[in-house]
């Protein structure tokens, strides 16, 4: 029986496919423990299989994107042009840095070679011979361990040239980020392995599928979303769809963290349990004597959500936060996103002015400064929310903090407008009393610099 290290036991509500070797007892990321567990087994029976059969299979599996736009891989996957003449590549993108995220790290550090297997069936399925991990600047013992990872797999014949007689040849190599957050949006990135400044390209029209790295058609997914692959091979595509929900298949890992008894990694069937049981049963429940005040449900750039909301949906279920099943649709039913998996708890001792201004300092780092409304934007969020955290804002910084806000959403090159403008306006339209209190009343109608009063 799988044995795990004492306080990493997974939960009894837990389904564990991807986290399986995850703080187990005696298992470290070497092949030789990947294949005492199965390892490249599914790698063998891909090899046999034909290369539309298998994006079949991920199709009929419904499985979503765990990188946080649950778009259906097997989709993405058939979205390669069939006229291309072009090379394919994949890419992994292990750029995690969405704040609340952290699953994808596990995977790197604990077992590399699931990954490794599933990026090698994806890429006989999309007809890719070369492969790239990204790996964020900060994981540098990530890229280390899937560096010794990429080349125990090439020492045992599972990557390189002829993979186990079957005439298909593949190399996956990493690259290293050096420290932005744009490089996770896939242009971003695809530009920043190009060698270029991580600018994001518009799309639509051309979406990496078609037109991509080298401007020929590039897969990227994520790192969760390519371990996923192995075991729908393992199991069919039909069987993996019996695990979740309709329409959101599978399970997924959610990062949980802020104020609950136990923070950590949780994989769940998607929407299969809800917020409610995931903060008193996965989490052991809220700090004792507090009181639930927010949550923000896939990543900082998911709308919060307050706790006292209802949310009346358009197939009639009327829910309260504690009833939401963690899935993508339910998620952005209520308004949000389930996005990276990311769930950031926050109870009544949390000033809501200071988590706001803590987003805003980091997207106004982060933006990469292509498009102004992005560029300028985010830097007069950080301002405006620096002068209410400190004490010296006006009631109307809040009003033009959310004009500031407005006038980034949708004008944007890439989606890190709406990601850096939705918890603004997210936080105003829900604490919007709570955000003017912080400010100082008389201060209104007063020109305010950031280093004070100026009239
Ligand atoms: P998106 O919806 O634009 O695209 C999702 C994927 O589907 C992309 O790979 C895209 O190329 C593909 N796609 C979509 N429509 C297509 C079409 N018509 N043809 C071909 N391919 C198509 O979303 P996005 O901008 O890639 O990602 C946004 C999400 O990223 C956010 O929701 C956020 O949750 C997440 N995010 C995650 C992290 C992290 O660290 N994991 C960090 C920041 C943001
Ligand atoms: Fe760069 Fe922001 Fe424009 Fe995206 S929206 S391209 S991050 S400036």
């Amino acid at each position: 029986a799988v044995q795990y290290l004492p306080g990493k036991e997974p939960h009894a509500r837990e389904k564990r496919l991807i986290f399986k070797n995850i703080d187990r007892v005696g298992y470290d990321p070497s092949i030789e423990c990947y294949l005492n567990d199965g390892g490249y087994e599914q790698l063998k029976v891909a090899l046999t299989m034909e290369k539309t059969a298998i994006i079949n299979e991920v199709k009929a599996a419904g499985l979503r994107g765990r990188g946080g736009a649950g778009f259906p891989t097997g989709v993405k996957w058939g979205f390669i042009p069939p006229t291309n003449t072009k090379p394919v590549y994949l890419i992994c993108n292990a750029d995690e840095s969405e704040p609340g995220t952290f699953k994808d790290r596990y995977i790197l550090h604990q077992d590399p070679h699931q990954l490794v297997e599933g990026m090698a069936i994806a890429c006989f399925a999309v007809g890719a011979k070369l492969a790239y991990i990204y790996i964020r600047e900060e994981f540098p013992y990530a890229a280390k361990i899937v560096e010794k990872a990429i080349a125990e797999a090439r020492a045992k014949g599972f990557l390189g040239q002829n993979i186990l007689g079957s005439g298909f040849d593949c190399e996956i190599y990493v690259h290293r980020g050096a420290g932005a957050y744009i490089c996770g949006e896939e242009t971003g990135l695809i530009e920043s392995l190009e060698g270029k400044r991580p600018y994001p390209r518009i799309k639509p029209p051309y979406f990496p599928a078609a037109l991509g790295l080298y401007m020929c058609p590039t897969i990227v997914n994520n790192v969760e979303s390519l371990c996923h692959v192995k075991h729908i091979i393992q199991m069919s595509g039909a069987e993996y769809a019996k695990l979740g929900t309709p329409n959101n298949t599978g399970t997924r890992i959610l990062c949980v963290s802020g104020d609950v008894q136990k923070p950590g990694y949780y994989e769940v069937e998607v929407g299969k349990v809800t917020m409610g049981e995931v903060i008193n049963d996965l989490c052991g429940g809220l700090k004792p004597g507090r009181k639930l005040k927010a949550i923000i449900p896939g990543g900082s750039s998911a709308k919060v959500l307050r706790a006292d909301e209802k949310f009346k949906l358009k197939d009639g279920r009327e829910l309260t936060i504690m009833d939401i099943p963690m899935d993508f649709d339910t998620m952005a039913a209520c308004g949000s996103m389930a996005g990276s998996g990311g769930v950031i708890i926050m109870d009544d001792t949390r000033s809501m002015t200071w988590v706001i201004n803590n987003l805003n300092n980091f997207y106004a780092h982060e933006s990469c400064g292509q498009c102004t409304p992005c560029r300028e934007g985010s830097l007069w969020m950080k301002k405006l929310s620096d002068r209410i955290v400190s004490g010296n804002g006006s009631p109307d910084d809040v009003d033009t903090l959310e004009s500031v806000a407005n006038q980034i959403e949708g004008k944007t090159i890439c989606a890190f407008g709406e990601a850096c403008s939705w918890p603004t306006q997210s936080f105003i339209k829900k604490f919007r009393d709570e955000l003017k209190s912080d400010c100082k009343p008389d201060l209104a109608n007063k020109i305010v610099s950031e280093e004070g009063i100026l009239a």
